[in-house]
């Protein structure tokens, strides 16, 4: 009854596993080309290519501390009194060589002269006068040098940065002091969004009485910010009503894109419209419906060979379908590791068995008696409750069929970054 509704073919029954779906939509995500970029704009985007090094930290050998560089084998042969011959500054080094002896006086980050191996501390030296200074050997450090040898930090050559790595402002540093002035860097995926509901305001349009049965679409923003957190291009495109021709319109518009998105429209109701404007535009689809909650209705496929992410309208599976899916089809865009941050935890109350959906507990993270971490799941789990995802810090992940789960077992949770 509801597939003739619906009008789309034969309809799978079998739910699509989460790892075939989040295989199949991989596999059809290919990794974007790249460009040279001045690393001044560089922040927040990906490598193509390793950083490696286009110089040696320090170039020299180098004092650490202000103090006169002098030979250790003076030292050795008990040596106190030395002759200050020289000066070494930072960026303005000596050219003497220093004997036995002598000393050269030395600052933080100057060359170490030619002769000498060793600095001693300032605060250990007494001045004689007349460029004599003698060593107060009680306070000798026998076993530090006060050197930074060539190339301590980073030799010529060396790979600094690993491809695929997002450049922050730490590595940024790195490529700078490295000569590195230019990064490849991936290009950034084009993403458009498109959101569907005869009930949809746009942000900023106002509820009243007149129309008090729709509501603020946050979907498109939530995505739009998320894309952009997650190093992508947004684009907001026109809301789509809840008919075919209207979803058309906009498809036809939408050109030049890496990914499109819709949200809402994508299950088996009358008004759930999506996939048959698709079905006209020549779409292939991969999947559709998967064993996951919340998420159930997402579906994938090709349209005119853009990948097309179909996410349900419920702003928590669009929420949820985002981090887990989304973040891996971007990650991908860039070349990037697919990685999840998951870790193990208690649970502090008890969890019932699963049914054969995977499941994705909306859940908050607080601090145990040990300083350990403990994941306490919300008491309400609807998939509207954008409230409650909001707070949410983590999702507990129950696999389908998993047994029932004693409180205080340690379970994993897949960890909500902080800036999503
Ligand atoms: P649908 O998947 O279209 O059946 O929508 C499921 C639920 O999500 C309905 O209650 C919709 O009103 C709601 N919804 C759909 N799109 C959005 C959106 N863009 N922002 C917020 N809620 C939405
Ligand atoms: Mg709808």
């Amino acid at each position: 009854m509801e597939n003739q509704a619906n009008g789309l073919g034969k309809v799978n029954k079998k739910l699509t596993s989460v790892e075939k779906a989040t295989s199949t939509i991989l596999k059809n995500i290919p990794v974007l080309p790249s460009h040279e970029e001045i690393v001044l704009n560089s922040l927040g985007k990906t490598l193509a290519k390793p950083v490696t090094a286009l110089l040696s930290n320090p170039p020299s050998n180098v004092s650490s501390m202000d103090g006169y560089a002098l030979k250790n084998s003076d030292i050795d042969n008990g040596v106190l009194e030395f002759k200050v011959i020289d000066e070494s500054v930072a960026g303005k080094s000596s050219s003497k060589t220093v004997e036995t002896m002598q000393t050269v006086r030395i600052f933080t980050g100057a060359k170490i002269p030619h002769g000498a191996d060793r600095v001693i501390l300032q605060e250990n030296i007494n001045s004689l006068g007349n460029n004599l200074i003698k060593i107060n050997k009680n306070n000798l450090e026998n076993n530090n040098f006060f050197i930074r040898k060539a190339g301590m930090d980073f030799k010529l050559g060396e790979k600094l940065i690993d491809k695929g790595e997002v450049l922050n402002t730490r590595n940024i540093s790195l490529c700078v002091a490295s000569g590195n002035s230019w990064v490849t860097i991936r290009r950034k995926p084009k993403i458009g969004i498109i959101s569907t509901g005869n009930e949809l305001l746009k942000f900023g349009e106002i509820q009243n009485s007149k129309n008090n049965d729709k509501i603020i679409s946050s979907n498109d923003i939530f995505l739009f910010n998320f894309i952009n957190q997650l190093g992508g291009e947004a684009f907001i495109l026109p809301t789509a009503k809840d008919d075919i021709k209207s979803l058309t319109n906009i498809l036809d518009e939408a050109n030049d894109l890496d990914l499109i998105i819709s949200s809402g429209g994508a299950s088996v109701g009358d008004y759930d419209i999506v996939q048959r404007a698709l079905e006209k535009n020549n779409f292939e689809l991969l999947f559709w419906r998967i064993a996951m909650r919340p998420g159930k209705p997402l579906f994938f496929g090709l349209l005119e060979k853009i990948p097309f992410l179909g996410l349900p309208g419920n702003p928590v599976s669009t929420g949820v379908c985002s981090i887990i899916f989304l973040t891996k089809i971007i990650q991908k865009f860039f070349g990037r590791q697919v990685s999840e941050n998951i870790a193990m935890m208690r649970v502090n109350c008890s969890l019932d068995k699963n049914d054969h959906r995977k499941d994705f507990i909306r859940s908050k993270v607080i601090k145990g008696i040990n300083n350990d971490y403990i994941v306490e799941p919300f008491a309400k789990q609807d998939s509207s409750q954008i409230s409650l995802f909001a707070k949410a810090q983590g999702f507990i992940i129950r696999e389908p069929h998993e047994n029932k789960i004693k409180k205080g077992t340690k379970v994993p949770v897949l960890l909500i970054s902080e800036n999503i």
